[in-house]
């Protein structure tokens, strides 16, 4: 059989039983047989370079990863009200990543519970309901983290839909947004306005949650100074500061381990999920002694699976690959350069509007026109096909799928990016 027909029927086969409304990746996918480190291959054996992977931060099919999971399934695996020593290690290896006084480890299985359970941490603490989100975010699926997510490439009705406690703030977008350049600190001062009002109001937040470097708009920097500004405004308020880092954490910024370093702050509270994991479902909340303590008010926390001494072996392992391997500093050199490189293709190109980004998380922005900045989602697609087709995985991103997102593997070689880049160039040179 070709591989087209393999490829159909599989499709056909999946669409009968898998709820529709889970979408995939591609008209005409190919079946994704095999990864090795930041390349997938096809039933055909074809690879791909993987630019899409970021839950796969040490790489696909690590088999340092396959061996700790097979030792572990071999010997023990249970759940956390046992006494055993790799949640222990996990928790201090994850608290020791964080500065004080964050301290305190949940261990679940997703960003969405990550989320979902910082949200509740933050209420029962506050005795407060009303939070504050950024828009064009995504946190997760679940009731609470859905009722936080307001980007409208997710959920098309999310900023209609929103439950009366989510406040919502401007995307703090510094290439297209109401504020652009220099003028961008200006989102900083309009947050805390609404803070403000929110206090006057009787309803002051009792929690502002963001990604700390704004991955879902495109992979963009918050303007320097912004969470300096907000993360006080929030607290005079008494309210928390949660911090999400499940896809801009974990190293690979390069320069920061965490997104909220880049912003010189310190949350209140940390999520944490994907990378953790390398794929195997993990996620945490890491956060202060006080504020997981006032989780007792809604009872006792048990999750069946979070930081089971396989999860667990799953994330320590995760860990000493990232500093045996030196991927955060990989992240750095690699995504320099691959940056470098795309700033280049984006004097030759007039399509390309930006190169936004930090280390191995990138996103390119496809313009009609440089002046009105007239997103180009249809281009960013057909360009994806193409890419494909030449043998690159890469997605569009942002509440205007106008951004190639570029968050592959840390593992991604130097001859990795240049030749994302040359195929990039060829598609944009060429034509799709
Ligand atoms: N937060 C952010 C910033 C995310 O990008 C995602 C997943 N895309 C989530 C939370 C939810 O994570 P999960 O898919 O593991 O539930």
């Amino acid at each position: 059989e070709s591989r087209t027909g393999d490829a159909a029927a599989l499709l056909e086969r999946r669409e009968r039983h898998l709820a529709a409304v889970q979408e995939h990746y591609f008209a005409d996918p190919p079946v994704i047989e095999r990864g090795w480190r930041h390349h997938l291959f096809d039933t055909d054996a074809r690879p791909y370079l993987d630019m899409v992977n970021n839950v796969a931060a040490v790489g696909h099919a690590h088999p340092r990863i396959a061996d700790a999971v097979a030792r572990q399934l071999n010997l023990l695996n249970t759940n956390s009200r046992f006494n055993y020593a790799s949640i222990v290690e996990f928790s201090e290896r994850l608290a020791a990543l964080l500065p004080d006084p964050l301290d305190t480890v949940f261990l679940v299985n997703s960003g969405t519970e990550a989320v979902d359970l910082a949200l509740r941490l933050s209420w029962a603490w506050s005795g407060r309901r009303d939070v504050l989100a950024v828009r064009e975010a995504y946190h997760g699926w679940s009731d609470a983290a859905d009722a936080v997510s307001t980007s409208v490439a997710d959920n098309p009705q999310a900023l209609e839909t929103r439950p009366a406690w989510v406040h919502t703030l401007d995307a703090p977008n510094a290439y297209r947004g109401r504020y652009r350049g220099a003028d961008a600190h200006r989102y900083a001062a309009d947050a805390v306005a609404a803070i403000e009002r929110m206090r006057a109001e009787g309803a002051p937040p009792a929690t502002f949650i963001a990604e700390p470097f704004y991955g879902n708009a495109g992979g963009m920097p918050l303007p320097d100074g912004y969470l300096q500004a907000v993360y006080p405004a929030v607290r005079r308020a008494a309210g928390l500061c949660i911090a999400d880092e499940v896809q801009v954490g974990y190293g690979r910024l390069g320069e920061f381990f965490w997104g909220f370093e880049q912003q010189g702050v310190v949350p209140d509270i940390v999520t944490v999920a994907k990378a953790m994991g390398n794929g195997h479902p993990l996620g945490a909340v890491i956060t202060t002694r006080e504020i997981a303590d006032h989780y007792r008010s809604q009872g006792y926390f048990f999750s069946s699976a979070g930081g089971s001494p396989v999860s667990s072996v799953v994330g320590l392992t995760v860990l000493d690959i990232l500093a045996d391997d030196r991927l955060q500093e990989n992240a750095r050199v690699v995504g320099a350069h691959l940056k470098a490189q795309l700033e280049g293709l984006a004097e030759k190109h007039e399509l390309i509007g930006a190169v936004h980004g930090l280390g191995l998380y990138l996103g390119v922005e496809l313009v009609r026109d440089r002046t009105t900045k007239e997103p180009a989602p249809r281009e960013t697609a057909m360009i994806c096909d193409r890419m494909r087709e030449l043998g690159v995985i890469v997605q569009p991103t942002s509440d205007r799928q106008c951004v190639l997102k570029i968050k592959p593997p840390l593992t991604l070689s130097r001859a990795g990016a240049d030749y994302f880049v040359d195929t990039l160039d060829a598609v944009l040179t060429h034509g799709w």
